[in-house]
């Protein structure tokens, strides 16, 4: 089984998130692998292991990024890949991630590729589906179980809270969800033997993708914080008194009765 897992580095949003001109300030932020991304590493790992075959972990990113994907050759993927674009392009969306993963993938003969269902950064859920009808293969997204037997694939997708059952056939790509397993930590073993593992670096020319071709189609007009809550009121004095003045202020100034 020839599997390809896509991993996204993230800001991790438990950090403390700060702005500065309506950018992310890097500085000081941790960066984690995508969880969503964790699961698809994970099921990756686990099929293989049952399977035989390969994994191979790919990332469009900086030098950075191969923090995370160390991680996941530590976690137990085979290769990574590391794509970086940094140099020949400042922005890249949606579009642009699924237009160099597809032209990298297109050649690869990949049976089962697996993305996050979404990068908790961005956030826009894309890149999976995008990538998929690049590649002209099926999808499925938001998986909560897989279960190949030859070319047939048997899923479970989480559809807000229920369960659909979904037959497909490999070559397939498919979007994790939250639930689909418990990702492992790296064990000391597994760091060890991570820094001997190819991690191979390719850049936009070996892809012989141009600059043009891979131009955002959007643009990020404005980013902010959510506005601060304001504290909390405490109704003092007697309890029929309190009641009083709570409906008084649910009319008068939260104006919902
Ligand atoms: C060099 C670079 C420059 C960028 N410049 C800009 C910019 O100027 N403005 C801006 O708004 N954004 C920028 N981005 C971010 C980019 O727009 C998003 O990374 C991309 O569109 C993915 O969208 P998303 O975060 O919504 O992912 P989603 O679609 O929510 O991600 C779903 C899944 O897709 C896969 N995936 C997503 N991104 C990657 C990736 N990079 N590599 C491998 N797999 C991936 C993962 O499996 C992930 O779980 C840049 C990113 C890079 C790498």
């Amino acid at each position: 089984m020839n599997i390809y897992v896509l991993v996204k580095r993230t800001f991790d949003t438990e950090e403390k998130i700060v702005l500065n001109g309506g950018v992310i300030q890097e500085d000081g932020a941790e960066f984690i692998i995508n969880p969503y991304d964790e699961y698809a590493i994970e099921e990756a790992i686990q099929i293989r292991d049952a399977q035989g075959g390969e994994v191979t972990v790919v990332t469009i990113g900086g030098e950075d990024a191969e923090k995370q994907l160390r991680t996941a050759l530590a976690m137990g993927a085979d290769k990574a890949v590391l794509i970086n674009a940094e140099e020949d392009v400042e922005d890249l969306d949606q579009f642009s991630v699924a237009y160099i993963l597809a032209e990298y993938l297109k050649d690869k003969e990949a049976d089962l590729i697996i993305a996050g269902n979404v990068a908790i950064d961005g956030g826009s859920g894309q890149v999976g589906p995008r990538v998929a009808e690049l590649l002209d293969i099926n999808y499925v997204t938001t998986i909560t179980d897989l279960d190949i037997d030859g070319d047939t694939v048997k899923l479970v997708r989480d559809v807000e809270g229920d369960s659909e059952v979904i037959e497909s056939s490999l070559p397939l790509l498919v979007t994790a969800q939250q639930g689909l397993n418990e990702p492992r930590y790296p064990s000391l073993p597994g760091i060890m033997k991570a820094k001997k593992k190819p991690l191979e670096e390719l850049e936009l020319d070996d892809l012989d993708i141009d600059e043009d071709d891979v131009e955002a189609k959007t643009e990020t007009v404005e980013i902010f914080l959510p506005a601060q809550k304001e504290a909390g009121r405490v109704l003092q004095g007697e309890l029929q008194d309190q009641v009083k003045e709570l409906v008084q202020l649910l009319h008068s100034e939260a104006k919902v009765i």
